[in-house]
Parts: C-alpha cells; sequence; structure tokens
C-alpha cells in the first residue's frame, strides 16, 4: 500500500508535537522512523493507524483519504497490522488463539483466509519460525517468542501496512540482533509495507529502506541508510546518526581547517550546504587517529576505554571533547599529548553528490588531486 502524508500537524494544547509533515511510504517499503524521546515518532505512528486525528494537513492510502484536518477513518477500517513494544499479547489465549483471533475479527480478511484460518495460523507460526509453540500460553514464552507472535498475529490478516512502535525496545541486545535478522527476513518474504519507529539508529540503518530523521515534532531528514549516515545534512542529524564529532572550523572549497587552523587542510569528501555554511564539518570518531607527534589538531587525553576489538578515547582541544576510535596498537595513556589526523578516505564517488558542485566534473577536478 502506498500512503501519502501531506503537510500534517498534531497539536495536543499548547504542545505542538507534528509540525509540517510531509512524507511517503511507497508499496513495500520499509521506513524507519528514528529520532530521540519525545520529537514525535509515536504520534505519527497514531495518525498513520487512525487512533489520533491531525489537527491540519491529510493523509492518503491508496489514493482514499484517510485524515484530514479534524476527520479520520477508524483504524479497522484501515487496512493495517499493528506491533507494540509492550507485545500485547491477550494473557487468556494460547499462542495459536491470538493469530487466529483477528482472522475472524478484522475487517478485511479476504473470505479464503477465514475459511482456512487453520492453516493460514500454521503458515504464520512457520513465518516467525515458533511451529512448536501453538500450544503455549503467553506466560510460557520468552520475550523474544512473544514478539514473534505479535508479529505473526498482525501478518495473519494480510495487512497492507505494518506499523511497528520499538517492537525490540524491551529485548535484550543479542535478542534485538536475532530479531532484526528476522524482520527483514519477513519483510523480504511479505513484500509488506512497514513503517517502524524506533530511537536506536543501528536498527533503523541495518533495516530500513529509508529513514526519516525526526526532531521536535519535525523532519530534519529522509534518505536512504547510506545517505543519512554519509551525508547528513543538519548537526543534528550527524550527531544523532553516527555520534559524529562536529567541528567548527573554516572552508576553502572541499579543505577543512579545523579551528581554523590553516595550516591544517583536512580534504573531506561531503558536507551539505547548510554545514559548510556554518563552518562546521562532522567526522566521526572512525574517521579519525592519533599519533603522539606530526601536524593534526593538538590535544589532551582526557579518557580511555577499552572495548575489546578498539579503543575509544575522548581528547580535549581549545576546551571541547573530540571522540576517537584507534586499533588496539595505538595505545595513549590519560594526560597524554596527542595529535588528532584525518585518516586517508577520499574517494572521487563521494564527490559526484556533492550539493556544492552539483555532477559539474569539471569542478571535481579544480577540487580533487585525481590520481
Ligand atoms: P518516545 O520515544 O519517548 O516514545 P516519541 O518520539 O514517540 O517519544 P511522542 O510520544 O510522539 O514522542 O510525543 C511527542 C510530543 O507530544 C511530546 O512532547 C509529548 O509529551 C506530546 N504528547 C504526546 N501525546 C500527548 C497527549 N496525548 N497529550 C499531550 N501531549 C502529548
Amino acid at each position: 500500500m502506498s500512503t501519502s502524508i501531506r503537510q500534517v500537524s498534531k497539536r495536543f494544547n499548547q504542545t505542538s508535537a507534528l509540525s509540517s509533515i510531509d512524507l511517503s511510504i511507497e508499496d513495500g517499503e520499509f521506513v524507519a522512523i528514528l529520532g530521540p524521546s519525545g520529537c514525535g515518532k509515536t504520534t505519527l505512528l497514531r495518525l498513520l493507524a487512525g487512533f489520533d486525528t491531525p489537527t491540519e494537513g491529510e493523509i492518503d492510502m491508496n489514493g482514499k483519504l484517510v485524515a484530514q484536518k479534524g476527520r479520520r477513518i477508524p483504524p479497522e477500517q484501515r487496512n493495517i497490522g499493528m506491533v507494540f513494544q509492550s507485545f500485547a499479547l491477550w494473557p487468556h489465549m494460547k499462542v495459536k488463539e491470538q493469530i487466529r483471533f483477528p482472522l475472524r475479527y478484522h475487517h478485511f480478511v479476504e473470505k479464503q483466509l477465514q475459511e482456512k484460518a487453520d492453516e493460514r495460523v500454521g503458515e504464520m507460526l512457520s513465518l516467525v519460525g515458533l511451529e512448536d509453540f501453538g500450544e503455549r500460553m503467553p506466560h510460557e514464552l520468552s520475550g523474544g517468542q512473544k514478539q514473534r507472535v505479535a508479529i505473526a498475529r498482525a501478518l495473519a490478516p494480510k495487512p497492507s501496512l505494518l506499523l511497528m512502535d520499538e517492537p525490540l525496545s524491551s529485548l535484550d541486545a543479542e535478542l534485538r540482533m536475532e530479531l532484526r535478522n528476522e524482520i527483514q527476513r519477513i519483510h523480504r518474504k511479505t513484500h509488506i509495507s512497514i513503517v517502524y519507529v524506533t530511537h536506536d539508529q543501528s536498527e533503523a540503518l541495518a533495516m530500513a529502506d529509508k529513514i526519516v530523521v525526526m526532531k521536535d515534532g519535525k523532519i530534519e531528514q529522509v534518505g536512504t541508510p547510506e545517505e543519512i549516515y554519509r551525508k547528513p545534512k543538519t548537526v543534528f542529524v550527524a550527531a544523532f546518526v553516527g555520534k559524529a564529532n562536529i567541528f567548527r572550523g573554516s572552508w576553502n572549497n572541499s579543505i577543512f581547517h579545523p579551528f581554523g587552523d590553516n595550516r591544517i587542510h583536512w580534504t573531506v569528501p561531503y558536507v551539505s550546504e547548510n554545514l559548510y555554511k556554518e563552518q562546521l564539518c562532522p567526522i566521526r570518531p572512525e574517521q579519525l587517529g592519533l599519533s603522539k607527534q606530526g601536524s593534526g589538531v593538538e590535544g589532551i587525553v582526557r579518557n580511555a576505554q577499552f572495548q575489546g576489538k578498539e579503543m575509544h578515547y575522548t581528547v580535549e582541544v581549545q576546551g571541547e571533547l573530540i571522540l576517537v576510535h584507534c586499533g588496539l596498537f595505538e595505545q595513549f595513556k590519560i594526560g597524554d599529548k596527542v595529535v588528532i589526523q584525518l585518516k586517508q578516505q577520499n574517494t572521487v564517488n563521494d564527490f559526484l553528490f556533492d550539493e556544492r558542485l552539483g555532477n559539474d566534473r569539471s569542478k571535481l577536478r579544480e577540487t580533487i588531486p585525481l590520481h
């Protein structure tokens, strides 16, 4: 199902939870809504589900108007499935009954599915890898198994859109990774459109076709995981996704002088128009290296954390804290004077999308040494 959200705002008394949201969700697309607590993710999901009414704007599903200012079609008249953080299983029902329930009562279930409900329940149990758990009660399941049942229940009536609200956040780290793979596999198999709300950037990067980064009720950036990670348009996106250090300094075409020091030349493949104008440069901790001497940004190691396969250093530079991730062979002590350097990583392809350069290859030659 394709969904179109046009200029949607939602206010709760004095609180503006969403303002002027424009977004399209294509048929079969996996869209992650990513942002910190209170940015409006759940409110957007509730508007899509039909639990709430927009204060302004319109929502279309498959070309049909389902919500507009002050009016909405209720959830049962939209062909959607929902999965919540809290699983929301009925405590008195066996697993197979949980999955059969919506086949009986969901508005849009095809007659054929209703007639072959047992078969469909079996199919769903096998889709989520719980073939032998149909007779269990919810209290006899682990957290991960409960969430699998919730996913099977949501998918049983063949909804056109699956809404997932932080479905993995109450599970432990290992299970989260396992269920990520499961959800991806299920998406590939069913081709259902998914809107997946999360505050966990790694979940969004790992699973989504498209990420919508939100802040304070507004969309900061929409893009593929790679675009969002490698080409952040704002300070917020750079810092929230990928935990980038935001260096202040000065730009001269594609050369950045950190802290305005003209002796240091960092060739940076991409920077957004916004950040360029503000004379800022986002650089992730793994793009930096440390050494005892040489040219670079001078600082003092203030903290060091052993992380198994690498070291995480916090380096103070002119009163600011910069995070640097290094290999284990580079060891520094707290209090060491160090030099921060940008690792060599430039590729010509990165420049092809540079907003300042556009796609003009002649300009590329002026700014990048092509060898
Ligand atoms: P979290 O990740 O913590 O769940 P969120 O991004 O989902 O946060 P929302 O729950 O959508 O954020 O809330 C967005 C804003 O709207 C918040 O400031 C919240 O306090 C406010 N809000 C949400 N629901 C209501 C409500 N029913 N009445 C008043 N304010 C509300």
